[in-house]
């Protein structure tokens, strides 16, 4: 066996699971010991102080320097108390991760010596060097300055040594160059929105607030096996690798017991997730093998998001403590499943309800009604913009392959639901309801609760599903940053919540009475919004074809997915919510595409210099010692013995030599590709070209080298193989 990979093997074999420090304290004694809270912040700010932050995150009022101080000051104090030496702001650029700088407390003092110090203003705003972070052209180098500023609804946190502060990080003019800007500006879109629709239904509701519970899939691969992969180092998957003769048929990985040497990295992860103040709750083991999920408490969806990228962040980080890597790309293996991010969504209002829950009586099942249907007609005015939200390179592999939504956006009701919208369509008509009428329909409509809550029957192959209290978004990317889906879904919604509420006050200056006019509205939508209702598999082939027929969209070309985000109705969607502008938009469009390019780019080269490094030496090496072994029995037997004794080993190097030529001229030609497509200037262009002539060779290279897998000497095979990877451990 090649040594590299034989030594990668025997490292795993001889691994111990890694003891952790078991906690002896309760969770709830430790959780959130390194965050400050709203328990720290009363121990360590003025009373004045304490009333400036929460007035902040609740009501968004604005924080003025003298109090920003007093806030610095107690912060640092606490933080210096639990044994931090830095600062830093944190924030979430367009590229994949989040950023930081640190920088020493330390500032010269009188005597040559150094004393702690922080700030209002250090706490309030920094301008990091932010030259190199990706703006789509809209921070042009003459004015490369970028600042970050103080995001108070995310609490600070220690992380290690370091006072971490959650920011937004915007350019010299305003613009946002990140994901959490905008994902603010939605989240008080909706807030706007959402609050307005619901004073239809309790005047004492102010504030709508919305809730993410995000489901976090991912890969555990061991250290030296990862590291014995160049593709895997580089790209996050393999970019070749014969299938298993046994993967994931038998289900024998999904809910099984937890591998202890996974499940001690998990405890770690845990244990410093509760310290941190994110509230993990589930762990398990997932349908591939290797594969598993951590999902938390549902949370404020700002804060969530900021725990989900601080949790990827951890966890990349213990893994390396227990010799394991973690693959949080959405395909990292061929034909098994992938990882994904389900987003678990809902708004919940400031009296404590749930609006996505049906309730106690027929006034807040209308309400209840009211915020399904109109979720569901935002849905299917911006299929397009959803999917655009989630698309990019490496999510295209796993859209609409083994088990992971398609790239068709449809939504999941269930039958008691859908068998509810189809009584309110029939009953309500456009003139004015009999009184009996009314109240047979607000009957019905007040059954809704036991119904649903008894009978929330699950759809696994829906991109966006119902689930009793919530809708959960399935389509997201288990490498994606939330915000992305996010941004799109609630403005999208807000959108539509506007349009709602115009058009029913429209009915109601007519004379129309609240209740009437609301029925005959979700009447309309109910029957608008039926094509992208659909309860059945959406795995199956049926469904592209029904699909199709229902004008719904479908596709999985990253260029042309990402292209609505550029739509005249999306521009004006993001510029009226006030979300994002035409340049800010486009500047993170065109980040998109260059990703995009640049992941194409770069598998191409990978798998290129595996080619000529690793494949071709090998197949060659072991075609030269069957030739041997070929003229050996020649010399050694008779004319007539020979082709029996050797007829088969002929084939066998005429097999490799194929495989072996087609892959030098397909690497050839993909350079060439490469060269061709690197000339265009336009980004959108290029992306085009990128993935017509560059990307299928990506596909055609690897068909060659699985098939020399398979033929090849397994002793001379310099790569971990599909069978190692997922199964020695
Ligand atoms: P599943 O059965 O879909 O795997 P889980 O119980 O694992 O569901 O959790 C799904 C996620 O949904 C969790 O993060 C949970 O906190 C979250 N969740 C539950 N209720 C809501 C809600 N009303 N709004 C948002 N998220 C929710
Ligand atoms: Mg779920």
């Amino acid at each position: 066996m090649s040594l590299f990979r034989f030594n990668a093997l025997k490292e795993v074999l001889n691994r111990q699971p890694v003891k952790i420090a078991w906690n002896e304290s309760l969770v709830s004694d430790y959780f959130g010991m390194k965050v400050f809270n709203q328990e720290k912040m009363k121990k360590y700010l003025s009373k004045e102080a304490f009333k400036a932050v929460t007035d902040a995150v609740e009501s968004g009022t604005t924080i003025d320097r003298k109090m920003a101080d007093q806030v610095a000051q107690g912060m640092k104090a606490w933080a210096i108390e639990n044994g931090a030496t830095h600062y830093t702001h944190w924030f979430h650029p367009l590229t994949e991760g989040t950023a930081e700088k640190h920088d020493a407390f330390i500032v010269c003092g009188a005597d040559g010596g150094v004393i702690e110090s922080f700030s209002g203003t250090l706490l309030a705003q920094q301008e990091p060097d932010a030259s190199s972070f990706p703006s789509g052209g809209i921070r042009q180098t003459f004015e490369a300055r970028g600042y970050t500023a103080w995001d108070p609804s995310s609490p600070a946190f220690i992380s290690e040594t370091t006072l971490t502060i959650p920011t937004i990080f915007i350019s010299y003019t305003g613009a946002a160059l990140d994901y959490k800007t905008p994902l603010l500006r939605a989240l008080n879109a909706i807030d706007v929105a959402a609050t307005a629709i619901c004073q239809y239904f309790d005047k004492t509701v102010n504030s709508v607030n919305v809730n993410l519970g995000w489901e976090q899939e991912y890969f555990i691969i061991d250290e030296a096996l990862y590291m014995a992969r160049p593709d895997l180092i580089l790209t996050g998957r393999t970019l070749m690798g014969h299938a298993s003769s046994k993967d994931q048929q038998l289900d024998d990985h999904y809910f099984s017991s937890i591998p202890t040497r996974a499940n001690c990295f998990m405890q770690d992860v845990e244990n410093e997730a509760y310290i941190l103040g994110i509230p993990l709750k589930t762990k398990h083991n997932e349908v591939a093998p290797n594969q598993f999920e951590f999902a938390p408490i549902y949370e404020e969806a700002n804060l969530a998001n900021d725990h989900n990228q601080l949790l990827m962040d951890i966890m990349q980080k213990i893994a390396r403590r227990h010799k394991f890597r973690i693959l949080f790309h959405e395909k990292p293996f061929a034909g098994i499943n992938g990882s994904g991010k389900h987003n678990n969504w809902s708004l919940s209002a400031n009296t404590g309800v749930n609006l996505y829950s049906p309730g106690k009586n027929p006034k807040s099942n209308l309400q209840f009604l009211t915020f399904v249907i109109n979720t569901v007609k935002a849905v299917y005015d911006h299929q397009d913009l959803l999917r655009a939200s989630i698309m990019n390179a490496s999510n295209a592999y796993r859209l609409g392959a083994h088990e992971a939504p398609p790239s068709i956006i449809s939504v999941f009701l269930g039958t008691e639901l859908s068998k509810m919208l189809d009584l309110m369509e029939e009953a309500v008509v456009d003139r004015k309801m009999t009184p009996d009428e009314k109240t047979a329909l607000k009957l019905n409509i007040g059954r809704i609760p036991e119904i649903i809550l008894d009978n929330t029957d699950r759809n696994r192959t829906s991109p966006f599903a119902f689930t009793g209290n919530r809708f959960e978004f399935r389509a997201v990317g288990a490498s994606a940053n939330n915000a992305s889906a996010l941004i799109v879904l609630n403005t999208a919604v807000a959108n539509q919540l506007n349009n709602f509420k115009e058009e029913v006050d429209q009915l109601i200056d007519r004379g129309i009475k609240k209740d009437e006019a609301i029925f005959q509205k979700l009447k309309e939508l109910i029957i608008n919004t039926k094509p992208i209702r659909f309860d059945g598999d959406g795995y199956s082939t049926e469904w592209v074809k029904e699909a199709a027929r229902r004008g719904l969209t479908n596709t999985t070309n990253v260029p042309e997915a990402l292209s609505a985000y550029l739509w005249p109705e999306s521009r004006n969607l993001f510029k009226k919510l006030g979300v994002l502008s035409e340049t800010e938009l486009e500047g993170r469009v065109e980040v998109e595409y260059e990703k995009f390019i640049m992941k194409v780019q770069i598998e191409a080269r990978v798998l290129g210099d595996i080619v000529i490094n690793h494949i071709v030496p090998t197949a060659v090496g072991y075609q030269t010692m069957l030739l041997e072994n070929v003229k050996n029995i020649k010399e050694v037997f008779s004319p007539e013995e020979f082709d029996e004794l050797a007829g088969g080993r002929k084939e066998l190097i005429k097999e490799i030599a194929g495989h072996v030529s087609a892959l030098k001229r397909k690497r050839k030609e993909m350079i060439e590709a490469r060269k061709k497509a690197n000339i265009i200037e336009n980004v959108i262009e290029k992306a085009k070209v990128y993935d017509k002539t560059v990307r299928p060779f990506l596909e055609d290279i690897r068909y060659h080298i699985d098939q020399l897998e398979l033929i090849v000497d397994n002793e001379r095979w310099p790569l971990p193989k599909y069978r190692e990877l997922l199964f020695v451990r």
